[in-house]
């Protein structure tokens, strides 16, 4: 764990490009153009600020995840991975890509009401421009899954729900059709799987790029982490309050308690975590990977 924001590495061969919130990318030095070195940091962001503070090995968990969905997916969908002979000092938390053009989506399924889903439902009786049944509580299971895109914003600024035809201006319908059927498989497929697991997959958020050559739909970023996906344990399910989550849990708690001392709607950025709340948050990190892959963290 440390206090201070991560900078990203100097690595040999690669020349720093990007930093999201979490990721942090990296272009061939030598100018080539067709991949990208993504490289998953131990950074944590909640209410859409990047904590002073590192979660220990969260990176390399989130990378050796998605890495397991991606292979669990590929009968459905292509995805950017080409190598994971990274530099050293990144091993395990970096994977070489194609370098796609992204779209500016963020392609989420849900198949359970909660979060800005359920705040716009409780206001419009919609998501996303999608109609909903009455009487549907925090943590409801839709009748069938719905395709809930928002727009990508910038660091610290929200992501905005839109529709489905908000979407299809901006990228085409065909384009808007092919994304939101896919996220709508991607979705079904991994529910399943986290089911056989005893967790529920609530929600998930994917970013797809096409390929500038072939012009193929790709699935980027990362894929059904605890940082992209509410994953809930299926015995505690219970709709009509909050659910215990494998994610960031912890942080929001301790983030809005009062022994934080911040104020999520001040302008001032986010304390320190305390060592317990880092060492938890890490536990319940670890814990997800292992209970959702069936494998070892670390091994
Ligand atoms: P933002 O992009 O708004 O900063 P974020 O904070 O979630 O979002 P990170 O996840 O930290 O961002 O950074 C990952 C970035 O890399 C995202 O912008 C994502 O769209 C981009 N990306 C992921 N995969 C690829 C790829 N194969 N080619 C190009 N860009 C990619
Ligand atoms: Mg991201």
């Amino acid at each position: 764990m440390t206090d201070t924001a991560t900078t990203p590495p100097a690595l040999p061969g690669w020349r720093h490009t990007y930093s999201g919130k979490v990721r942090d990318l990296y272009v061939p030095d030598d100018g080539a153009t067709d991949v990208v070195l993504v490289v998953a940091s131990d950074r944590i962001s909640a209410y859409d600020h990047v904590l002073p503070t590192t979660i220990d090995d969260k990176g390399a968990v989130l990378t050796a995840l998605s890495l397991w969905w991606f292979d669990q997916l590929s009968p459905l969908v292509a995805n950017h991975v080409v190598s994971l002979e990274v530099p050293e000092q990144v091993a395990g938390r970096a994977m070489i890509c194609r370098r796609l053009q992204m779209y500016p989506v963020e392609c989420v399924a849900r198949g359970y009401l909660t979060g800005s889903g359920l705040v716009e439902y409780q206001a419009t009786r919609e998501v996303c421009g999608v109609p909903l049944p009455d009487g549907l509580v925090d943590g409801s299971r839709l009748r069938e899954p719905i395709f809930t895109p928002a727009t990508k914003a910038a660091v610290g600024e929200h992501d905005e729900n839109v529709s489905f035809d908000v979407v299809a201006a901006q990228v085409g319908q065909d384009v808007a059709t092919r994304l939101r059927d896919t996220t709508l498989a991607v979705y079904a497929r991994a529910e399943e799987i986290a089911a056989e697991r005893g967790v529920i997959l609530a929600d998930t958020k994917l970013e797809f790029g096409t390929d500038p050559v072939s012009g193929e739909l790709i699935l980027g970023d990362e894929v059904l982490t605890p940082d992209s996906s509410r994953y809930w344990p299926a015995d505690q399910w219970q709709p009509g309050r909050a659910q215990p989550s494998f994610d960031k849990q912890f942080v929001r708690d301790w983030l809005t308690s009062p022994e934080s001392g911040w104020d999520r709607r001040s302008e001032e950025p986010p304390p320190p975590l305390p060592a317990d709340v880092v060492a938890r948050t890490r536990d319940r990190y670890v814990e997800a990977y292992e209970r959702i892959t069936g494998l070892t963290f670390g091994a």
